[in-house]
Protein backbone atom coordinates (compact mmCIF):
# COMPACT_ATOMS: atom_id res chain seq x y z
CA UNK A 1 0.00 0.00 0.00
CA UNK A 2 1.30 3.52 -0.80
CA UNK A 3 2.00 5.61 2.14
CA UNK A 4 -0.31 8.33 2.96
CA UNK A 5 1.07 11.85 1.40
CA UNK A 6 1.40 15.47 3.49
CA UNK A 7 1.67 18.60 2.10
CA UNK A 8 2.51 20.82 4.83
CA UNK A 9 5.15 19.63 7.43
CA UNK A 10 4.03 19.15 11.27
CA UNK A 11 5.68 20.62 13.77
CA UNK A 12 7.11 17.63 16.07
CA UNK A 13 8.74 18.77 19.44
CA UNK A 14 10.75 15.61 21.09
CA UNK A 15 11.15 15.52 24.53
CA UNK A 16 12.76 13.22 27.73
CA UNK A 17 12.68 10.30 29.66
CA UNK A 18 10.39 7.42 29.10
CA UNK A 19 7.87 9.64 26.59
CA UNK A 20 10.98 10.08 24.48
CA UNK A 21 11.78 6.32 24.37
CA UNK A 22 7.60 5.58 23.44
CA UNK A 23 7.64 8.33 21.18
CA UNK A 24 10.49 6.91 19.02
CA UNK A 25 8.29 3.45 19.34
CA UNK A 26 5.10 5.06 17.94
CA UNK A 27 6.49 6.78 14.96
CA UNK A 28 8.56 3.64 14.12
CA UNK A 29 5.75 1.28 14.19
CA UNK A 30 2.27 2.90 14.36
CA UNK A 31 2.56 6.22 11.83
CA UNK A 32 5.76 5.84 9.33
CA UNK A 33 4.84 2.48 7.80
CA UNK A 34 1.34 3.96 6.84
CA UNK A 35 1.87 7.95 6.79
CA UNK A 36 4.91 9.84 4.02
CA UNK A 37 5.41 11.75 7.66
CA UNK A 38 6.41 15.21 7.08
CA UNK A 39 7.45 17.28 10.20
CA UNK A 40 9.80 20.21 10.94
CA UNK A 41 11.78 18.37 14.04
CA UNK A 42 12.35 20.29 17.42
CA UNK A 43 14.44 17.99 19.58
CA UNK A 44 13.26 19.86 23.25
CA UNK A 45 14.42 16.98 25.45
CA UNK A 46 16.16 18.87 27.88
CA UNK A 47 20.25 18.49 26.99
CA UNK A 48 19.30 20.40 23.79
CA UNK A 49 17.53 23.18 25.45
CA UNK A 50 20.25 23.21 27.52
CA UNK A 51 22.89 23.83 24.96
CA UNK A 52 20.59 25.70 22.92
CA UNK A 53 20.25 28.15 25.80
CA UNK A 54 16.21 27.03 25.21
CA UNK A 55 16.48 28.69 21.86
CA UNK A 56 14.90 25.46 20.44
CA UNK A 57 11.79 25.95 22.76
CA UNK A 58 11.22 29.40 21.33
CA UNK A 59 11.93 28.67 17.73
CA UNK A 60 9.28 25.57 18.09
CA UNK A 61 7.00 27.98 19.24
CA UNK A 62 7.28 30.27 16.12
CA UNK A 63 7.41 27.10 13.55
CA UNK A 64 3.98 26.29 15.17
CA UNK A 65 3.09 29.88 15.09
CA UNK A 66 3.94 29.40 11.09
CA UNK A 67 2.32 25.83 10.40
CA UNK A 68 -0.78 25.73 12.75
CA UNK A 69 -0.11 22.34 13.67
CA UNK A 70 2.43 20.81 16.60
CA UNK A 71 2.47 17.99 18.39
CA UNK A 72 4.63 17.62 21.78
CA UNK A 73 6.08 15.21 23.59
CA UNK A 74 6.28 15.26 27.15
CA UNK A 75 9.54 17.68 28.74
CA UNK A 76 11.50 17.89 31.93
CA UNK A 77 10.61 21.38 33.80
CA UNK A 78 13.57 21.82 35.65
CA UNK A 79 13.93 22.07 39.62
CA UNK A 80 17.03 21.94 41.58
CA UNK A 81 17.33 18.08 41.25
CA UNK A 82 17.50 18.01 37.60
CA UNK A 83 20.47 21.59 38.01
CA UNK A 84 22.93 18.73 38.95
CA UNK A 85 21.52 15.30 37.23
CA UNK A 86 21.96 17.59 33.70
CA UNK A 87 24.30 19.49 34.53
CA UNK A 88 22.43 22.74 33.47
CA UNK A 89 23.61 26.23 32.74
CA UNK A 90 20.33 27.82 34.24
CA UNK A 91 16.80 26.54 35.75
CA UNK A 92 15.18 26.74 32.01
CA UNK A 93 11.56 27.70 32.37
CA UNK A 94 8.51 25.17 31.37
CA UNK A 95 8.67 24.40 27.89
CA UNK A 96 4.90 24.08 28.36
CA UNK A 97 4.40 27.88 29.71
CA UNK A 98 6.78 29.17 26.98
CA UNK A 99 4.76 27.87 24.32
CA UNK A 100 1.71 29.15 25.95
CA UNK A 101 2.69 32.27 26.10
CA UNK A 102 4.05 32.64 23.05
CA UNK A 103 0.71 31.07 21.44
CA UNK A 104 -1.74 33.13 23.73
CA UNK A 105 -3.87 29.60 24.04
CA UNK A 106 -6.18 27.95 25.90
CA UNK A 107 -6.08 24.07 27.36
CA UNK A 108 -8.37 21.68 26.56
CA UNK A 109 -7.98 18.24 28.59
CA UNK A 110 -10.53 15.33 27.50
CA UNK A 111 -10.31 11.43 28.63
CA UNK A 112 -10.38 8.59 26.40
CA UNK A 113 -12.79 6.48 26.91
CA UNK A 114 -12.61 2.68 26.72
CA UNK A 115 -15.44 -0.25 27.44
CA UNK A 116 -13.45 -1.50 30.82
CA UNK A 117 -12.35 1.44 32.06
CA UNK A 118 -14.80 2.99 33.35
CA UNK A 119 -15.57 6.55 35.03
CA UNK A 120 -16.56 6.91 38.99
CA UNK A 121 -19.37 9.17 38.13
CA UNK A 122 -21.29 6.17 36.56
CA UNK A 123 -23.75 8.73 34.33
CA UNK A 124 -20.46 9.99 32.60
CA UNK A 125 -20.69 8.49 29.32
CA UNK A 126 -19.27 10.97 27.23
CA UNK A 127 -15.70 12.58 28.06
CA UNK A 128 -15.83 15.96 29.33
CA UNK A 129 -13.32 18.39 27.76
CA UNK A 130 -12.12 21.23 30.14
CA UNK A 131 -10.81 24.50 29.21
CA UNK A 132 -9.07 26.24 31.30
CA UNK A 133 -8.07 29.79 31.29
CA UNK A 134 -3.98 30.00 31.85
CA UNK A 135 -3.89 34.01 32.76
CA UNK A 136 -3.75 36.08 35.94
CA UNK A 137 -6.05 35.88 38.42
CA UNK A 138 -4.44 34.13 42.14
CA UNK A 139 -1.76 33.07 39.16
CA UNK A 140 -0.23 36.48 39.42
CA UNK A 141 -1.29 37.75 42.82
CA UNK A 142 -0.08 40.89 44.83
CA UNK A 143 0.00 39.61 48.78
CA UNK A 144 0.83 41.29 52.27
CA UNK A 145 0.74 39.69 55.48
CA UNK A 146 -0.94 42.64 57.62
CA UNK A 147 0.66 43.34 60.85
CA UNK A 148 -1.72 45.02 62.94
CA UNK A 149 -4.26 47.71 62.65
CA UNK A 150 -4.44 50.00 59.54
CA UNK A 151 -6.53 50.88 56.19
CA UNK A 152 -6.40 48.84 52.90
CA UNK A 153 -7.28 50.23 49.67
CA UNK A 154 -7.45 49.42 46.60
CA UNK A 155 -6.03 52.14 43.73
CA UNK A 156 -5.49 52.17 40.19
CA UNK A 157 -3.65 55.37 38.92
CA UNK A 158 -4.37 56.37 35.39
CA UNK A 159 -1.79 57.16 33.30
CA UNK A 160 -2.99 61.39 33.39
CA UNK A 161 -2.79 60.92 36.80
CA UNK A 162 -6.18 60.23 38.00
CA UNK A 163 -7.40 57.97 40.71
CA UNK A 164 -9.31 55.28 40.96
CA UNK A 165 -9.35 54.87 44.98
CA UNK A 166 -11.82 51.89 46.83
CA UNK A 167 -11.65 51.06 51.02
CA UNK A 168 -10.79 47.18 51.24
CA UNK A 169 -11.14 46.90 55.11
CA UNK A 170 -10.24 48.72 58.28
CA UNK A 171 -7.96 46.38 59.72
CA UNK A 172 -8.47 46.57 63.38
CA UNK A 173 -5.55 43.62 64.12
CA UNK A 174 -3.46 41.64 62.23
CA UNK A 175 -4.78 39.81 59.14
CA UNK A 176 -3.99 38.96 55.42
CA UNK A 177 -4.78 40.72 52.15
CA UNK A 178 -4.54 40.01 48.39
CA UNK A 179 -4.56 42.10 45.23
CA UNK A 180 -5.20 39.85 41.58
CA UNK A 181 -6.05 41.18 38.01
CA UNK A 182 -6.89 39.94 34.50
CA UNK A 183 -6.77 41.90 31.55
CA UNK A 184 -10.01 41.76 28.66
CA UNK A 185 -7.58 40.72 26.05
CA UNK A 186 -6.74 37.90 27.79
CA UNK A 187 -10.45 37.14 28.58
CA UNK A 188 -11.59 37.76 24.97
CA UNK A 189 -8.48 35.31 23.70
CA UNK A 190 -10.07 32.34 26.15
CA UNK A 191 -13.39 33.59 25.38
CA UNK A 192 -12.54 32.80 21.38
CA UNK A 193 -10.45 29.78 21.40
CA UNK A 194 -13.59 28.12 23.85
CA UNK A 195 -15.71 29.46 20.98
CA UNK A 196 -13.84 27.96 18.29
CA UNK A 197 -12.78 24.58 20.13
CA UNK A 198 -17.08 23.91 20.67
CA UNK A 199 -17.72 24.76 17.08
CA UNK A 200 -14.35 22.58 15.83
CA UNK A 201 -15.68 19.34 18.09
CA UNK A 202 -19.49 20.06 17.77
CA UNK A 203 -19.92 20.12 21.57
CA UNK A 204 -21.70 22.63 23.60
CA UNK A 205 -20.38 24.92 26.10
CA UNK A 206 -20.43 26.07 29.93
CA UNK A 207 -18.90 28.38 31.21
CA UNK A 208 -19.58 29.43 34.86
CA UNK A 209 -17.69 32.36 37.42
CA UNK A 210 -19.35 33.67 40.87
CA UNK A 211 -20.66 36.80 39.42
CA UNK A 212 -23.38 36.80 41.65
CA UNK A 213 -20.41 37.98 44.71
CA UNK A 214 -17.98 39.36 42.42
CA UNK A 215 -19.88 41.96 40.56
CA UNK A 216 -17.05 43.97 38.50
CA UNK A 217 -14.34 40.78 38.20
CA UNK A 218 -16.17 37.95 37.74
CA UNK A 219 -19.10 39.78 36.40
CA UNK A 220 -16.32 40.91 33.05
CA UNK A 221 -15.96 37.27 32.51
CA UNK A 222 -19.16 36.64 31.89
CA UNK A 223 -19.98 39.84 30.18
CA UNK A 224 -17.23 39.03 27.97
CA UNK A 225 -17.95 36.02 26.91
CA UNK A 226 -21.76 37.32 26.16
CA UNK A 227 -20.64 39.97 24.18
CA UNK A 228 -18.51 37.71 21.68
CA UNK A 229 -20.70 35.23 21.85
CA UNK A 230 -23.80 37.45 20.86
CA UNK A 231 -21.41 39.38 18.31
CA UNK A 232 -19.28 36.28 16.37
CA UNK A 233 -20.64 33.03 17.64
CA UNK A 234 -24.37 33.05 17.93
CA UNK A 235 -24.97 32.05 14.70
CA UNK A 236 -22.57 29.70 13.96
CA UNK A 237 -23.86 28.06 17.23
CA UNK A 238 -27.08 27.49 16.14
CA UNK A 239 -26.26 26.42 12.43
CA UNK A 240 -24.17 24.18 14.25
CA UNK A 241 -27.27 22.68 16.79
CA UNK A 242 -24.71 23.16 19.62
CA UNK A 243 -25.51 25.79 23.01
CA UNK A 244 -23.30 27.91 24.99
CA UNK A 245 -24.66 28.64 28.53
CA UNK A 246 -22.65 30.84 31.74
CA UNK A 247 -24.42 29.55 35.30
CA UNK A 248 -22.98 30.06 38.81
CA UNK A 249 -19.65 27.87 39.44
CA UNK A 250 -21.73 25.98 42.02
CA UNK A 251 -24.62 25.17 40.05
CA UNK A 252 -22.37 23.76 37.12
CA UNK A 253 -20.48 21.33 39.65
CA UNK A 254 -23.91 20.05 40.57
CA UNK A 255 -24.87 19.73 36.81
CA UNK A 256 -21.80 18.23 35.67
CA UNK A 257 -21.77 15.34 38.24
CA UNK A 258 -25.17 14.63 37.32
CA UNK A 259 -24.71 15.07 33.59
CA UNK A 260 -23.87 12.14 30.81
CA UNK A 261 -21.11 14.35 29.38
CA UNK A 262 -20.01 15.15 25.82
CA UNK A 263 -19.54 18.97 26.41
CA UNK A 264 -16.98 21.60 27.19
CA UNK A 265 -16.42 22.99 30.47
CA UNK A 266 -14.71 26.35 30.44
CA UNK A 267 -13.00 27.62 33.82
CA UNK A 268 -11.69 30.55 35.32
CA UNK A 269 -7.89 29.87 35.83
CA UNK A 270 -8.04 28.24 40.11
CA UNK A 271 -11.33 27.00 38.86
CA UNK A 272 -9.89 25.02 36.10
CA UNK A 273 -6.32 23.78 37.81
CA UNK A 274 -9.08 22.29 40.70
CA UNK A 275 -11.60 21.17 38.15
CA UNK A 276 -9.51 19.26 35.78
CA UNK A 277 -7.62 16.97 38.51
CA UNK A 278 -10.96 15.78 39.53
CA UNK A 279 -12.23 15.42 36.46
CA UNK A 280 -9.32 13.83 34.91
CA UNK A 281 -8.76 11.43 38.14
CA UNK A 282 -12.51 10.35 38.44
CA UNK A 283 -12.26 9.40 34.47
CA UNK A 284 -9.67 7.11 35.31
CA UNK A 285 -5.97 8.16 34.39
CA UNK A 286 -3.77 10.55 33.53
CA UNK A 287 -2.34 8.17 31.07
CA UNK A 288 -5.60 8.28 28.86
CA UNK A 289 -6.30 11.91 28.39
CA UNK A 290 -4.87 14.10 26.05
CA UNK A 291 -4.60 17.84 26.11
CA UNK A 292 -4.67 20.22 23.20
CA UNK A 293 -3.47 24.08 23.23
CA UNK A 294 -5.47 26.36 20.85
CA UNK A 295 -4.53 29.84 20.18
CA UNK A 296 -7.16 32.61 19.44
CA UNK A 297 -5.77 32.47 16.03
CA UNK A 298 -6.57 28.75 15.56
CA UNK A 299 -3.32 27.48 15.77
CA UNK A 300 -2.98 23.76 17.62
CA UNK A 301 -0.48 22.15 20.04
CA UNK A 302 -1.49 18.26 20.85
CA UNK A 303 0.34 16.31 23.50
CA UNK A 304 -0.31 13.97 26.56
CA UNK A 305 -1.76 15.31 29.77
CA UNK A 306 1.32 13.43 31.95
CA UNK A 307 4.72 13.70 32.39
CA UNK A 308 7.88 11.97 31.31
CA UNK A 309 7.26 9.28 33.89
CA UNK A 310 10.68 9.32 35.34
CA UNK A 311 9.99 6.41 37.39
CA UNK A 312 9.39 4.62 35.05
CA UNK A 313 12.52 5.81 32.62
CA UNK A 314 14.82 5.05 35.50
CA UNK A 315 13.95 1.23 35.47
CA UNK A 316 14.59 1.37 31.52
CA UNK A 317 17.49 2.73 32.25
CA UNK A 318 18.50 -0.20 34.57
CA UNK A 319 17.01 -2.46 31.61
CA UNK A 320 14.03 -3.66 33.71
CA UNK A 321 10.67 -4.16 31.71
CA UNK A 322 8.56 -0.95 31.77
CA UNK A 323 4.91 -1.14 30.86
CA UNK A 324 4.15 2.35 30.30
CA UNK A 325 0.47 3.46 28.73
CA UNK A 326 1.58 5.30 25.27
CA UNK A 327 -2.49 5.64 24.67
CA UNK A 328 -2.08 9.92 25.42
CA UNK A 329 0.63 10.28 23.58
CA UNK A 330 -0.47 8.12 20.57
CA UNK A 331 -3.57 10.39 20.92
CA UNK A 332 -1.22 13.53 20.65
CA UNK A 333 -0.66 12.64 16.83
CA UNK A 334 -3.18 11.18 15.86
CA UNK A 335 -4.93 14.69 17.03
CA UNK A 336 -2.60 16.72 15.31
CA UNK A 337 -2.47 14.31 12.07
CA UNK A 338 -6.14 14.88 11.54
CA UNK A 339 -5.69 18.78 12.50
CA UNK A 340 -3.33 18.46 9.64
CA UNK A 341 -5.99 16.55 7.50
CA UNK A 342 -8.21 18.95 7.98
CA UNK A 343 -6.28 22.56 7.22
CA UNK A 344 -5.07 20.88 4.24
CA UNK A 345 -7.97 18.59 3.29
CA UNK A 346 -6.16 15.32 3.00
CA UNK A 347 -8.96 12.96 4.08
CA UNK A 348 -6.89 9.67 4.18
CA UNK A 349 -4.96 11.71 6.96
CA UNK A 350 -7.74 11.87 8.71
CA UNK A 351 -9.27 8.17 8.25
CA UNK A 352 -5.82 7.41 9.02
CA UNK A 353 -5.94 9.09 12.52
CA UNK A 354 -9.19 7.88 13.17
CA UNK A 355 -8.24 4.18 12.35
CA UNK A 356 -5.48 4.37 14.40
CA UNK A 357 -7.62 5.81 17.19
CA UNK A 358 -10.17 2.82 17.23
CA UNK A 359 -7.31 0.25 16.92
CA UNK A 360 -5.96 1.39 20.08
CA UNK A 361 -9.06 1.91 22.33
CA UNK A 362 -10.37 -1.86 20.58
CA UNK A 363 -6.97 -3.45 21.36
CA UNK A 364 -7.44 -2.11 25.47
CA UNK A 365 -10.84 -3.15 25.18
CA UNK A 366 -10.10 -6.44 23.82
CA UNK A 367 -8.00 -7.27 26.81
CA UNK A 368 -4.70 -6.15 26.04
CA UNK A 369 -3.03 -3.54 28.03
CA UNK A 370 -0.80 -1.72 30.49
CA UNK A 371 -0.22 -2.03 33.63
CA UNK A 372 -1.85 0.81 34.89
CA UNK A 373 -4.99 -0.30 33.18
CA UNK A 374 -4.75 -3.34 34.06
CA UNK A 375 -5.36 -2.32 37.93
CA UNK A 376 -8.35 -0.28 37.26
CA UNK A 377 -10.68 -2.34 34.10
CA UNK A 378 -13.18 -3.68 35.20
CA UNK A 379 -12.79 -6.69 32.25
CA UNK A 380 -11.53 -10.21 32.80
CA UNK A 381 -8.78 -12.40 31.44
CA UNK A 382 -6.85 -9.21 30.90
CA UNK A 383 -3.33 -10.01 29.29
CA UNK A 384 -0.62 -7.10 30.62
CA UNK A 385 1.83 -5.83 28.08
CA UNK A 386 5.25 -4.34 28.18
CA UNK A 387 5.70 -0.60 26.37
CA UNK A 388 6.52 -2.47 23.47
CA UNK A 389 4.61 -4.91 22.83
CA UNK A 390 1.96 -2.76 23.83
CA UNK A 391 2.25 -0.80 20.82
CA UNK A 392 2.94 -3.81 18.59
CA UNK A 393 -0.22 -4.97 19.24
CA UNK A 394 -2.10 -2.17 18.53
CA UNK A 395 -0.33 -2.31 14.95
CA UNK A 396 -1.58 -5.81 14.67
CA UNK A 397 -5.18 -4.39 15.92
CA UNK A 398 -4.81 -2.10 12.80
CA UNK A 399 -3.93 -4.05 10.13
CA UNK A 400 -7.30 -5.89 11.13
CA UNK A 401 -9.36 -3.09 10.37
P1 LIG B 1 4.35 11.82 35.46
O1 LIG B 1 5.36 11.69 34.41
O2 LIG B 1 3.00 12.25 35.01
O3 LIG B 1 4.23 10.44 36.24
C1 LIG B 1 3.75 10.30 37.57
C2 LIG B 1 3.31 8.87 37.80
O4 LIG B 1 2.05 8.66 37.17
C3 LIG B 1 4.23 7.82 37.21
O5 LIG B 1 5.29 7.52 38.07
C4 LIG B 1 3.27 6.68 36.97
O6 LIG B 1 2.94 6.01 38.17
C5 LIG B 1 2.02 7.40 36.52
N1 LIG B 1 1.99 7.64 35.06
C6 LIG B 1 2.01 8.83 34.42
N2 LIG B 1 1.94 8.65 33.10
C7 LIG B 1 1.91 7.32 32.90
C8 LIG B 1 1.87 6.52 31.73
N3 LIG B 1 1.84 7.06 30.51
N4 LIG B 1 1.84 5.18 31.87
C9 LIG B 1 1.86 4.62 33.09
N5 LIG B 1 1.91 5.33 34.23
C10 LIG B 1 1.94 6.67 34.14
O7 LIG B 1 4.81 12.86 36.55
P2 LIG B 1 6.23 12.99 37.33
O8 LIG B 1 6.95 11.70 37.37
O9 LIG B 1 5.85 13.69 38.56
O10 LIG B 1 7.04 13.98 36.45
C11 LIG B 1 8.11 13.59 35.61
C12 LIG B 1 8.55 14.79 34.80
O11 LIG B 1 7.50 15.17 33.93
C13 LIG B 1 8.89 16.01 35.63
O12 LIG B 1 10.21 16.42 35.31
C14 LIG B 1 7.89 17.06 35.20
O13 LIG B 1 8.48 18.33 35.08
C15 LIG B 1 7.45 16.58 33.85
N6 LIG B 1 6.09 16.95 33.44
C16 LIG B 1 5.91 17.34 32.14
C17 LIG B 1 4.66 17.63 31.66
C18 LIG B 1 4.52 18.03 30.23
O14 LIG B 1 5.48 18.10 29.51
N7 LIG B 1 3.32 18.31 29.79
C19 LIG B 1 3.55 17.50 32.49
C20 LIG B 1 3.73 17.08 33.81
C21 LIG B 1 5.02 16.79 34.28
P3 LIG B 1 3.73 4.71 38.71
O15 LIG B 1 5.14 5.14 38.91
O16 LIG B 1 3.00 4.41 39.99
O17 LIG B 1 3.61 3.63 37.68
MG1 LIG C 1 -2.98 21.44 39.28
Amino acid sequence: MAKIQMTTPLVEMDGDEMTRILWKMIKDELICPYVDLKTEYYDLGLEHRNETDDKVTMDSALATQKYGVAVKCATITPNAARMTEYNLKEMWKSPNGTIRATLDGTVFRAPIIVKGIEPCVRNWEKPITLARHAYGDVYKNTEIKVPGAGKAELVFTAEDGTEIRELIHTFKDGGILQGIHNTDKSIASFAKACFNYALDTKQDLWFATKDTISKKYDHNFKDIFQDIYDAEYKEKFEAAGIEYFYTLIDDAVARVMKAKGGFIWACKNYDGDVMSDMVSSAFGSLAMMTSVLVSPTGVYEYEAAHGTVQRHYYKHLEGEETSTNSVATIFAWTGALRKRGELDGISELMEFADKLEKATVETIESGRMTKDLALITSLKDVTICNSQDFIKEIRKTYETL
